[in-house]
């Protein structure tokens, strides 16, 4: 499975734009690939989109966290490029989206072969736990419901392994301890404490980070 941000407030690689906002594509053998959030501006992930060979044709399914403009700017601009995507949503997410397949998510759901949604946690957010050969590796868009309690739910669907997204103002440290791979991104006020804090296992995010899994 490979992860690759395609919107973040920093970027790792000359030519993307940052911007504050996020979106991950999440590709695998024989998956559906899927984009996770699109970022705040449709121009900007259209732009980065391309400079890292990700064709918005290809995408199978967009899930979206949450209702924030910055991970939601750019889906107008996906649905123009791609008309066939289903979509699996948060409940608190309204969209009018007419002919698509739209999942609206509450409950913890299967997605699709080793691709869960936690379910909308705190009435807000979904994220993803992708189960992968090490463990589950949860991709997250803000953490509003705290990474606690995004961790535990996740951990419902196998051991955990690893982290990437923003982790908003949470100082729940202790939540990665059982970790082995942390990426702050995006709006993670504390990055510097967790890259200070888990030298051996945290690692600085940005567009264009691919994470392979
Ligand atoms: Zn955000
Ligand atoms: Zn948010």
């Amino acid at each position: 499975m490979k992860i690759t941000t395609v919107y973040d407030n920093e970027v790792t690689e000359e030519g993307l734009k940052a911007d504050w906002g996020f979106s991950a594509f999440i590709e695998s053998e024989g998956l559906s690939p899927i984009l996770f959030d699109t970022g705040a501006d449709g121009p900007t992930l259209l732009h980065n989109m391309r400079e890292l060979g990700i064709n918005p044709r290809d995408i199978g399914i967009i899930v979206i966290s949450h209702a924030h403009g910055d991970h939601t700017g750019g889906l107008s601009a996906i649905l123009k490029e791609n008309e066939t995507a289903e979509l699996y949503i948060p409940s608190s997410f309204h969209l009018s989206a007419t002919g698509r397949k739209v999942t609206i998510v509450k409950d913890a759901i299967q997605i699709c072969q080793d691709v869960f949604s936690t379910g909308e946690l705190g009435g807000v957010e979904q994220s993803l736990a992708l189960k992968t050969g090490k463990g589950i590796f949860v991709v997250v868009g803000c953490s509003h419901p705290g990474v606690g309690d995004i961790l535990r739910a996740a951990s419902n669907f196998g051991k955990l392994y690893g982290i990437a997204g923003g982790f908003h103002g949470s100082r729940d440290f202790k939540a990665f301890d059982n970790l082995s791979l942390i990426y702050p991104c995006h709006c993670t006020q504390c990055k510097n404490e967790i890259l200070n804090s888990f030298k051996d296992k945290a690692f600085k995010c940005g567009a264009g980070l691919e994470i392979e899994l």
